[in-house]
C-alpha cells in the first residue's frame, strides 16, 4: 500500500453558537478539518474541494503550509463558498443547524489531481452523495474507501446514499444518524443493518461518548477522553475520521488491530478540536502533544484484572 489519501469535502464558513460563546464566520467545512487532523501524519494527502473568490488566501496558505496538496481545489468565480451556522445545545452533544447556503456546491464538478487517482485510501467526507460517486469513479484502484455522512444528506438523497454506502468498505456516523438511516434503537442491530448494506466496517461515533468500530462479529470501543473545559464541538467527526484516515494510510495497513489504533487515533484528534472554536487547536497542534494524548487515552481504559 502507498501513503496517498484522497480527501473529498467542504471548505467553508461557519458561523457557531455555543453555550460558551458564539463566532463570525469562521474557517471550517469537512475538508479542512480532515485535511489538518491527517496532516499530522507522514503522508500525501490531496483534497478535492471547491470554494467561492471570497475564501481568503491565509486559509488556503494555512493549509498548504500543513503539507496539504490543494490542486485539487476549485474556486469558482463570481461565487460564495460554502456556508454553514449551527447551535450547540446544553449538553453539546446534540445541535441545531440554523443554515446551510450550499453556494459553490451546486456548481461543483470534483476532479481528482491525476497524481492522486492510485492513492490507496479515499475519504468521501460529508458531501452531496452523487459527487461522492463522482470522485469515487475517478479513482483507479483504492485499497480503502470511507465515507462520512450526515442528517442533511441522509434527509434529502437518500437513494443517492445508500447507493453510495453500497460502493465503500468503511462508513462512518454519528449514533443519531445510524438510528436515523435504519430505523434501529439499538446501535449493535444498527450497524449489523449498516453491514449487511456493504460496508464491512461501520464506525458510530458517539461524542463525548467515544466511538464503536464493527468488523463482522467484532466489536471494539474506545472512549472519549473526559475533558475539564469543551468549548465546541464542531468538527470533532471529521477530525476523528481525519486522524483515523491519516494514520492507516501512514501505517499501509488495514488490519482489525490497525484499525482500532486508527480509532484511538481519531479520538485523540477530536478531543483537540473540542477543546476551542472552530480549527483554533488543530492549527497549532504539534505530533509530541498528539502522542501524549493517546498515552492519556491508552491509561484511562488500562486494567489489569484477576479472574479465580
Ligand atoms: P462535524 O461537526 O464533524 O459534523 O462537521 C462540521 C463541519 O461540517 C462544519 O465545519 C461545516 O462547514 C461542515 N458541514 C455542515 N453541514 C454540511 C453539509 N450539509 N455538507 C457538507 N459539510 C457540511
Amino acid at each position: 500500500m502507498n501513503d496517498k489519501l484522497l480527501v473529498l469535502g467542504t471548505m467553508a464558513y461557519d458561523a457557531i453558537e455555543s453555550p460558551f460563546g458564539k463566532t463570525g464566520k469562521i474557517l471550517g467545512g469537512c475538508a479542512t478539518y480532515i485535511g489538518l487532523a491527517a496532516s499530522q501524519f507522514k503522508i500525501q494527502c490531496g483534497l478535492v474541494s471547491v470554494i467561492g473568490d471570497d475564501f481568503k488566501t491565509a486559509h488556503t496558505n494555512l493549509l498548504s503550509s500543513k503539507g496539504l496538496d490543494l490542486s485539487g481545489v476549485v474556486t469558482i468565480p463570481g461565487e460564495k463558498t460554502f456556508f454553514w451556522s449551527g447551535k450547540y445545545h446544553n449538553d453539546l452533544n446534540t445541535r441545531t443547524t440554523i443554515d446551510t447556503q450550499l453556494n459553490v456546491l451546486t456548481k461543483f464538478d470534483p476532479k481528482v489531481p491525476e497524481k492522486f487517482k492510485d492513492a490507496s485510501i479515499v475519504l468521501l467526507g460529508n458531501l452531496d452523495p452523487n459527487i461522492q460517486a463522482a470522485v469515487l469513479d475517478q479513482m483507479s484502484a483504492p485499497k480503502l474507501v470511507v465515507m462520512d455522512t450526515m442528517n442533511f444528506w441522509i434527509e434529502s438523497y437518500r437513494e443517492k446514499l445508500d447507493e453510495m454506502i453500497r460502493r465503500v468498505d468503511v462508513l462512518s456516523i454519528n449514533d443519531e444518524e445510524a438510528r436515523q438511516l435504519t430505523e434501529t434503537h439499538s446501535l449493535v442491530e444498527a450497524a449489523q443493518k449498516l453491514q449487511a448494506l456493504g460496508p464491512q466496517y461501520i464506525i458510530i461515533k458517539k461524542g463525548e461518548h467515544g466511538a464503536l468500530l464493527f468488523h463482522e462479529k467484532r466489536i471494539f470501543c474506545a472512549p472519549a477522553l473526559p475533558l475539564e473545559e469543551v468549548f465546541d464541538p464542531t468538527g470533532a467527526g471529521d477530525s476523528f475520521i481525519g486522524g483515523f484516515a491519516g494514520y492507516l494510510s501512514q501505517r499501509g495497513s488495514i488490519a482489525f488491530e490497525d484499525m482500532k489504533t486508527a480509532v484511538i487515533m481519531g479520538s485523540a484528534m477530536a478531543s483537540f478540536t473540542v477543546q476551542k472554536f472552530g480549527t483554533e487547536c488543530l492549527e497549532s497542534l504539534s505530533f509530541e502533544q498528539l502522542k501524549k494524548r493517546i498515552l492519556a487515552f491508552k491509561s484511562l481504559s488500562d486494567f489489569e484484572i484477576e479472574l479465580i
